[in-house]
Order: C-alpha cells, then sequence, then structure tokens
C-alpha cells in the first residue's frame, strides 16, 4: 500500500528529452551571454533572476521544450533543491544540459520522486499528476532515490491514513506484507498472548480498544551477522486515555504510530539493499482508548523488566508500550537499537516540528547519526540524559512514575524513562520525533512525513555495509 508507485526519475538511454539548465543568480549574467539572443528576450521577458524554484520554459527545435531554472548553488545539493522545479514543469521528458552537474545535484533526484508523491486513497475528484521524466546518468544514484521514495512514502501512507483504517491489526498487516516481500518471519502477539508473553505494559495501555494491543516481531537476515533492532512506537489513535485530551490535542493523534512506520521503512530499506546485519523490528501496536477495562492513573504496572510503574498520567502512554519492546530488546545483547517515537510534545516546544530529539547512552552512536543527518540533509538534535532528572520520575508506591514531575524538561525524562530499560553495556538511540508536515513546501505535502529516516539510514549503510 504504496501511494506512488510510478518512477519519475529513471536512467538516461539518450532518450528524447528537454534540456533543463540549472543557473544561479549570481551566474545568471554569464550563461545568458552564451545563449541565443532570444533566450535572453525570454528571460527578460519573464523578469527571470534565477532565484531558488524559479524556472522559465523555452521552446526548442521539432516541439522539443527545455527549461532554465534557479537554484542556489551548482556545487553542491540537498534533496527539495529540484522539488519545486518538479513541480512547475509541464508534463514531459527532462535531462540535464550539463551532465557534469549530475554528481552535486544527485542528492535531490528524491525530491523530484517526492514531488509526485500524493495521498490519494480517499480521493475520487483528483486530476493525475503531470508526468515530468528527469532523466539521470547514474544509475547507482536513480536506484538509491527511488528506494528512498518509496520508503518515505510508506512513511507518509502510514501517518496520513487515519485510525479506522491503521489501527494495531492494520499496521501488524503491513508488517506482514514488507516482511513477506523480503523472506522475514514475523510473529504477531495479540491481546491475552501479550499477558502469557510477558508483555503487561503493551497489553495494559491498549486493552480498553476494540482492536486488541499487538508486539509486532519480524526477524530478517542471517544471524551471524551484527545485530541490528529496531523499535517504533505504534499507538495507532491517542484519545489519551481517562487523561483525555483536549479536542485540539486529539486532532493530529492518528500521526501517533509514526515511530512505527519509520522504523518499519527503515527495516524495508535494510532488508531490499540486502545489508548484512542480522535485523528485528519490534512494534508494539496499540490504541490508547477508553472502555470499562482502561487502564487508570494510579494503577501499577509490573512492567517486562520487573520494574514497577506508578500511572502518574495515562497520555504518557508511549513510554509505556516502549518500555517493554526495549527491555525485550535488549535481551538479545543486539549490536545496536534504535527506537522511533512521537513521543512528547515537550521535543516540539524544545526544538520545533522539523527538529528531531536524539538521545543516546552511546557518544559512538550519537555522532554517527548526527553526522550522517549532515551528510544527507535530515538534521536531528541531540539532547542530553541528564541523570539527576531521574528523580522527576520517582514514585511514592514503585519503582517509577510514567509521567514526570513539575513539567520541566519533558522529552528528557521521556528519554530518562526508557533509559532504565536498556541496559548500559547496548548502544542505544531514542528519536523523538513530529512525523507531520503541518504547511507543504515543495516535495512535501501536508500530512505525515518521514524525519530521521535517511539519516539512519545512512549510518546503518556506513556501519554495516562493509562488515561481512
Ligand atoms: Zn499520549
Amino acid at each position: 500500500m504504496v501511494t506512488m508507485i510510478t518512477d519519475r526519475i529513471a536512467v538516461d538511454t539518450g532518450q528524447p528529452a528537454g534540456q533543463l539548465w540549472l543557473v544561479t543568480g549570481e551566474g545568471l549574467a554569464a550563461w545568458q551571454a552564451g545563449q541565443p539572443a532570444t533566450v535572453g528576450a525570454t528571460l527578460s521577458a519573464h523578469r527571470f533572476r534565477a532565484k531558488p524554484g524559479e524556472v522559465v520554459l523555452i521552446p526548442g527545435d521539432g516541439g522539443a521544450l527545455h527549461a532554465v531554472a534557479g537554484v542556489a548553488s551548482l556545487t553542491a545539493s540537498g534533496p527539495w533543491d529540484l522539488a519545486a522545479l518538479a513541480e512547475k514543469l509541464p508534463a514531459g521528458s527532462y535531462r540535464l544540459a550539463d551532465p557534469a552537474l549530475a554528481e552535486a545535484f544527485a542528492p535531490a533526484l528524491l525530491g523530484w520522486q517526492l514531488a509526485h508523491y500524493r495521498f490519494e486513497r480517499y480521493r475520487s475528484d483528483l486530476p493525475p499528476l503531470p508526468e515530468r521524466l528527469l532523466l539521470w546518468p547514474d544509475a547507482a544514484a536513480v536506484s538509491d532515490a527511488q528506494s528512498l521514495a518509496r520508503a518515505v512514502a510508506r512513511v507518509r501512507d502510514m501517518v496520513t491514513t487515519p485510525a479506522a483504517d491503521m489501527g494495531p491489526s492494520a499496521l501488524a498487516a503491513n508488517v506482514q506484507a514488507v516482511g513477506a516481500a523480503h523472506g522475514a518471519d514475523v510473529i504477531v502477539l495479540t491481546g491475552e498472548a501479550l499477558l502469557a508473553a510477558n508483555h503487561p505494559t503493551i497489553h495494559m495501555v491498549g486493552r480498553a480498544a476494540a482492536d486488541p494491543p499487538r508486539l509486532i516481531d519480524l526477524a530478517w537476515g542471517d544471524p551471524a551477522h551484527p545485530k541490528v533492532t529496531l523499535v517504533g512506537k505504534g499507538v495507532c489513535f491517542d484519545s489519551g486515555g481517562l487523561d483525555i485530551k483536549p479536542a485540539s490535542g486529539m486532532a493530529l493523534m492518528k500521526k501517533d504510530m509514526a515511530g512505527a512506520a519509520h522504523a518499519l521503512a527503515l527495516a524495508e530499506l535494510v532488508m531490499a539493499a540486502r545489508l548484512p546485519v542480522r535485523l528485528r523490528l519490534l512494534i508494539p501496536a496499540v490504541e490508547n482508548s477508553i472502555s470499562g477495562i482502561a487502564f487508570r492513573p494510579g494503577d501499577i504496572v509490573k512492567t517486562r523488566k520487573g520494574l514497577t510503574v506508578e500511572i502518574g498520567n495515562t497520555d504518557a502512554e508511549g513510554r509505556l508500550i516502549l518500555c517493554d519492546a526495549l527491555a525485550l530488546a535488549d535481551e538479545d545483547q543486539p549490536a545496536m537499537i534504535l527506537d522511533f517515537a512521537t513521543l512528547t510534545g515537550a521535543a516540539r516546544v524544545a526544538l520545533g516540528p522539523e527538529l528531531p530529539a536524539l538521545f543516546a547512552n552511546s557518544d559512538d552512536l550519537a555522532d554517527a547519526l548526527l553526522a550522517s543527518g549532515r551528510a544527507v540533509h535530515d538534521p536531528l538534535w541531540r539532547l542530553p540524559l541528564w541523570t539527576s532528572y531521574q528523580d522527576m520520575l520517582s514514585s511514592s508506591v514503585a519503582d517509577l512514575n510514567n509521567a514526570g514531575e513539575g513539567g520541566f524538561a519533558g522529552a528528557i525524562t521521556a528519554a530518562l524513562y526508557l533509559n532504565r530499560f536498556v541496559s548500559a553495556a547496548t548502544p542505544w538511540a531514542h528519536i523523538d520525533l513530529y512525523g507531520w508536515q503541518s504547511s507543504a513546501k515543495p516535495g512535501r505535502p501536508k500530512g505525515g512525513e518521514a524525519m530521521t529516516l535517511r539519516a539512519c539510514w545512512h549510518m546503518l549503510r556506513q556501519r554495516f555495509a562493509s562488515a561481512k
């Protein structure tokens, strides 16, 4: 169920295509001097200044359509640098007029492809998007961008799909479909089976919903390879539970499974590339709902790890389902655990919607993720596991409280809570992300959005691609 199937980028094999000139504002005069006078006249008529995203069409011989487009730089590009152009051009095939720019603009292939992403599942009134094909000389760059675009589209589709169609059962079906495509083993524990297998917190949070809670456990790859375990928060809808959210806080809560969507999309990239790792994907999937059997403020749950947790707030449910999944992940001592979660509003208050918060018990892993984020323009910002704030999670009747006291440093106290369930010897990174594009930008329509997916994939490839 990935919306965008048709590729809008392809390997250049000499097909008929219009020329695409990329020009910077500073370079415009010099470039124009080398063109026929008619080109200059056309650009002047359009007051073309070569600002990023600006484009002017130039009719060529024999019906060919060429374009001149403004870009910020000719020496480096980010993923979205050709996305506005892709959205503006008429249907047709295009290739770079200067193939020497292909290396610098390879990252922008992704944005060209994603400029053709549209969430169409519930729309019957949309005219088809213009088919704009970008031909590229480097086959590896095309294939990388296609894989990434499909992974991003999977995140967008899953997050934007409403909870009625993306409940715990649908989330499990998505994982099973991806797993089947790559020969992975997928085990799903559902409802009461969670208690028998000692996942009490996942059962507790999800038991009030009509679609029962699940733990989805995917395994793939050679057991002899280094073990990488991905964990994603799968709260398919978060009403807040008995500590119910106001309408304004609940409006977007279909997206509270974005962590699960990210973990699945990253798992798909790993499997599709046959990265030499032993992959495990753990997704606790629940709906935080309200009924007569809902868990309550003041309840105390004994977690899988044995720590008891007093429920200070039923709306801090993400860390509850994650703590049993992380404890399980830690039991077989993987080389690395990465978890993804739309965990706290506090992380958004601190860093805003575009910048996910990174927490890690390993400086080496954190540095690798930050460097990858910079390399692929998919940023993260590290916040500390500030241990003295652990006191804010204290309880007088249990080992821990799930809600931080006092309201300060909410993203940090949530991460400190999770930290209690992972042993210090296991390199672990926790990413607290928003997963949502609030207003449309080129290549990024309003709706679910992948954040840190490309950074994590870059880091995994750097670390494991040659470690056969
Ligand atoms: Zn919540």
